[in-house]
């Protein structure tokens, strides 16, 4: 048994594929402006009744499928009931003795963690602290949220680090986007978690409600020193909730753990059970797609391209699906290191998504086709790479009109080093003394000269040729 336990909470929106609220017809995505896309149902005016939206239970079906869970007979809604602004209710309609799924794991490739539950439930509204929780004269209250549906994934406590649970939400992250619920773009991953080391003798902490996977990780490692050093201090680790502090990067008390139970589950009286029947799950199964870890497989067989690459590529469903393309006209291994590396280090660079970018596939792969047979430097084509990234055009034509071939003419580039080596005969003498660096000077007088468009493995090995020659004269 670790040292550590962590077991996470996961609150997924669904934002993709769902046209109404959870439980009424307000229209989703919501409108920007606070407080204008709610009605009398997810106000909780007296007397309106919800209706569920069974796009959500598709959804949530799917995802439930994917995670490899157990499917309950029936769709039950429970009221959970708090007293809170954000819940105009005071209850939040959600599943709790019989959760959708049950059971399942997600398999992280060294290990699995299992799951506890996956079930549907509303979002609350949003609270807004003008200018922070701790410095707000008040709060404001957005009901466009509430009734939003939410997917929660519970797992078992089997994370047993930060990092671990960073992987686990990738893995997470890949699984909704692949099944086309979640568009991490627009929506956040929110969780709960609960903490426990073994020298407190696995006394349970929670820290509520992070935001986003950067936080999800940074809370868990603060929070896992916080306990390590509590414990070596030979201090009490007590049955605790914890908020998490994103800008002091700290968690901080917030109150003494309550139980599930002090919630008051009841069954929701106005909304009717829903069979569960084999047709709406194969109907569902149908609809889960070749998920990331069964595509790396089949990419890093089919292709013979390394593990790595593999599952590189397919934790996103987009660069995979180009991948796959662009392996039908130039070397896979080639087109593998060239997209995991290059395209996403552009994609990054710009923060934006694959898919987003609207990528011109064909000039893509044309550039790479024509990288491939030598026509382009890395330099240039890493250049053509990001100005594709922003709008499509004739990468042909425009290498013909700029003239951004590489130089293949070898007689062309021996002239060019021999240049370099005249012009900077101190540094060429450095060379010969010993100092290897001077080489790469030279080289980068030679790219420099060639705007590029000299190869650097090419260059450098004829400078070092001619240079060795000199020194044998
Ligand atoms: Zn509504």
């Amino acid at each position: 048994m670790g040292n550590v336990k962590i077991g996470l909470e996961v609150h997924i929106s669904l934002n993709k594929g769902i046209r109404t609220k959870m439980f009424c017809g307000c229209k989703l995505p919501a409108k920007p402006e606070p407080n204008t896309n709610c009605c009398p149902v997810c106000l909780a005016h007296p007397g309106a009744k919800p209706v569920f939206n069974r796009q959500v239970l598709k959804h949530a079906l799917k995802l439930a499928i994917a995670l490899n869970c157990g499917i309950a007979k029936q769709a039950i809604f429970s009221r959970k009931t708090y007293f809170y602004p954000d819940l105009p209710a005071n209850y939040q309609i959600t599943q709790y003795e019989f959760p959708l799924g049950t059971g399942g794991y997600v398999d992280l490739g060294n290990k699995k963690v299992s799951l506890k539950r996956v079930h549907m439930e509303e979002d609350p509204a949003a609270l807004i602290h003008p200018g922070g929780v701790g410095n707000a004269a008040f709060t404001l209250i957005d009901y466009n949220r509430a009734g939003t549906p939410l997917i929660e994934v519970v797992t078992e406590p089997d994370i047993e680090s930060a990092e671990d649970a960073r992987e686990f939400l990738k893995k997470l992250l890949s699984i909704v986007e692949y099944l086309g619920i979640y568009d991490n773009s627009t929506g956040t991953m929110k969780a709960d978690a609960n903490i426990s080391i073994r020298e407190s003798g696995y006394t349970r902490v929670e820290i509520k409600n992070i935001s986003g996977f950067k936080e999800i990780e940074s809370a868990l490692f603060h929070e896992t020193e916080r306990q390590m050093q509590a414990a070596g201090n030979n201090e009490m680790i007590i049955q605790e909730t914890r908020g998490w502090d994103a800008l002091l990067q700290k968690t901080y008390q917030m109150r003494k753990k309550e139980d599930e139970d002090d919630y008051g589950y009841i069954a929701e009286p106005n909304l009717t059970v829903i069979d569960i029947t084999e047709e709406m799950i194969d109907e569902a199964n149908k609809e889960v797609p070749e998920l990331a870890q069964k595509k790396a497989k089949r990419l890093s067989d089919n292709y013979s391209i390394s593990p790595e690459d593999a599952n590189a590529l397919a934790m996103d469903m987009e660069l995979a699906e180009l991948f796959e393309k662009a392996a039908k006209e130039i070397d896979p291994v080639f087109a593998a290191r060239w997209l995991r590396k290059e395209l996403v280090a552009v994609m990054k660079q710009s923060k934006r998504k694959i898919k987003a970018a609207k990528f011109d596939e064909k000039q893509l792969i044309l550039l790479l086709k024509m990288l491939e047979k030598g026509g382009l430097t890395d330099v240039t084509a890493r250049e053509l790479l990001e100005r594709l990234s922003k709008k499509s055009f004739d990468v042909e034509e425009y290498v013909k009109k700029h003239e951004l071939e590489a130089v293949s003419d070898k007689g062309e580039l021996r002239r060019l080093c021999s240049e370099a080596i005249e012009d900077n005969p101190k540094v060429a003498d450095d060379f010969k003394a010993g100092k290897e660096e001077a080489l790469n000077f030279l080289v980068g007088k030679v790219m420099k000269k060639t705007k590029g468009k000299a190869k650097a493995g090419e260059t450098k090995e004829i400078i070092a040729d001619l240079l060795k020659q000199g020194t044998e004269k």
